[in-house]
C-alpha cells in the first residue's frame, strides 16, 4: 500500500526496520547518537553552531508549533499570521489558546502571501513582535516564499517563526542567512521520510536564552528543552520516542544517500509533474494553477458528476494500492493527492491510472469542476 497522504509518508524498509530494537534512552550511549543526530539536523537547516540549536520534542507537528509560540512569544504578545489556508487556521488557533494574540492577515485563496502585505501590517500594529509563516500550506498545496517574507519581517525589526512541517527535508532553508528566524519546526514523518513520533525546532540560541520562563508549560518549552541539553548534550528531559529516532537517522542516511535535498526535491517535483498532467488527462480540475503549485501535496476539486462521493473514491483508490486522504481541506470540496514520501513518479503514474479505474468504477464520468 503507498501512502499518498500529506503525511506520515510511505517509508523505507530499511527506515522501518529499525524500529524493532529495544533501546535505553537514558544510556550514554543513546546520548552520543541522538547528540550526533540533532547536528545532523542543524546542518540541514543551514544553522550555525553557537547560533543555531535542534531540540527534539515528542509527539506530532502541532505539539513543537504550540511549543515554539509559547518559548518565544511572551504571554499576551501579538502573532501576524498570514491566513495561507488550514494550517495558517491552525497556528493562529494554536496562539489564542495558548493566551497570545493572533493578529490574522488575509491571504487571497491560492495566492502566495506577498512580502509587501506582510511589510504594510507590521507597519501599521508596531505591538506584534512575530510572524508566523507556514512555509508549504498543506491544506492548498501553495509554497510561501519564506526568504522574500523574512527580509520584509528583519527590515521591520520583528522576529519570524517558520511551519516547515511539510516542507523541511526537501524544500530549501538556511537559518544562516535568516537571523530573522527564532525557530523554523517540522517532523520526521513527512520529507524527511520517517515514521511519526517525534517534533524538532531548529532555534536560534539567543532568543532561547532570552526567552526563559515564558512558556507558561513545562512540557512545551524550548527554552527549557535548551537548558537541559547545555547540562547534558543529548539528554532528554522525559521519556523521548527512542525507537522512532533511530528510524530518522536511518532515513537520514538514505537522504543523504539519495544526494540529499536538492534530489529529494527534484524527485517530488517529478512526483507532482506526473501527478499534475495525469489529473489534466483524466479531465479533472486542479485547485492550483500550475504556476503556484508547489511540489507537495496537490488539491483537486470534485468533480461536478452527480455520483461524486469521496469515501467511495477514497475506498475504489485503496482497493488498487493507493491511500489518499479522507477529507478536504479547502472551502469548495476536493481531494487531496500527497507527492511526498518514498515514492517516484512511476508511483504517481499507477496512481493517476488507479484513479482513472476508480473514477469509473464509481460511475463518475463528468470529471471537471463546476
Ligand atoms: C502536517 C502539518 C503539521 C502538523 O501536523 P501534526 O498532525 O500535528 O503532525 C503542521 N503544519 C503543516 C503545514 C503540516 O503540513
Amino acid at each position: 500500500m503507498k501512502l499518498l497522504i500529506p503525511g506520515p509518508v510511505t517509508t523505507r524498509a530499511e527506515t522501518r526496520a529499525a524500529l524493532g530494537q529495544d533501546v535505553a534512552p537514558w544510556d550514554n550511549d543513546f546520548r552520543v547518537f541522538h547528540a550526533r543526530q540533532l547536528a545532523r539536523l542543524l546542518r540541514l537547516a543551514g544553522g550555525r553552531g553557537a547560533e543555531h540549536t535542534t531540540l527534539a520534542l515528542p509527539g506530532c507537528g502541532h505539539f513543537v508549533t504550540e511549543a515554539a509560540i509559547r518559548t518565544f512569544i511572551p504571554q499576551g504578545g501579538k502573532l501576524l499570521v498570514p491566513m495561507t489556508g488550514a494550517y495558517g487556521e491552525r497556528m493562529a488557533r494554536l496562539a489564542r489558546e495558548a493566551g497570545r494574540v493572533p493578529v490574522v492577515l488575509p491571504v487571497p485563496d491560492g495566492t502566495r502571501v506577498r512580502p509587501h502585505a506582510v511589510a504594510e501590517a507590521l507597519s501599521a500594529d508596531p505591538g506584534i513582535t512575530h510572524v508566523g509563516q507556514i512555509y508549504s500550506e498543506t491544506g492548498t498545496g501553495v509554497v510561501h516564499d519564506v526568504v522574500a517574507i523574512g527580509a520584509a519581517v528583519r527590515l521591520a525589526g520583528r522576529r519570524l517563526l517558520v511551519d516547515a512541517v511539510s516542507a523541511f527535508g526537501a524544500l530549501p532553508l538556511d537559518l544562516s542567512v535568516q537571523p530573522e528566524i527564532d525557530a523554523v519546526v517540522f517532523t520526521a514523518n513527512k520529507c524527511l521520510e520517517s515514521v511519526p513520533g517525534v517534533a524538532f525546532a531548529v532555534a536560534r540560541t539567543d532568543r532561547l536564552t532570552e526567552s526563559a520562563g515564558n512558556a507558561g508549560s513545562w512540557s512545551f518549552d524550548l527554552a527549557d528543552i535548551y537548558a537541559m541539553a547545555q547540562r547534558a548534550p543529548g539528554a532528554a528531559r522525559f521519556t523521548p520516542p527512542a525507537q522512532v529516532l533511530c528510524a530518522l537517522d536511518v532515513a537520514l542516511d538514505l537522504l543523504e544517500l539519495e544526494g540529499g535535498l536538492a534530489a529529494r526535491l527534484a524527485r517530488y517535483t517529478a512526483n507532482m509533474r506526473t501527478l499534475y498532467d495525469g489529473l489534466l488527462r483524466l479531465g479533472l480540475t486542479p485547485f492550483l494553477p500550475r504556476a503556484v503549485q508547489g511540489p507537495i501535496i496537490a488539491n483537486v476539486h470534485a468533480p461536478t458528476d452527480p455520483n461524486w462521493h469521496l469515501q467511495s473514491f477514497v475506498d475504489a483508490l485503496k482497493s488498487r494500492g493507493f491511500v489518499i486522504s479522507n477529507f478536504y481541506t479547502t472551502d469548495k470540496p476536493g481531494f487531496r493527492v500527497g507527492c511526498i514520501g518514498a515514492i517516484g513518479p512511476e508511483d504517481m503514474t499507477q496512481a493517476v491510472a488507479a484513479m482513472d479505474a476508480a473514477l469509473t468504477e464509481i460511475g463518475v464520468t463528468r470529471r471537471e469542476a463546476a
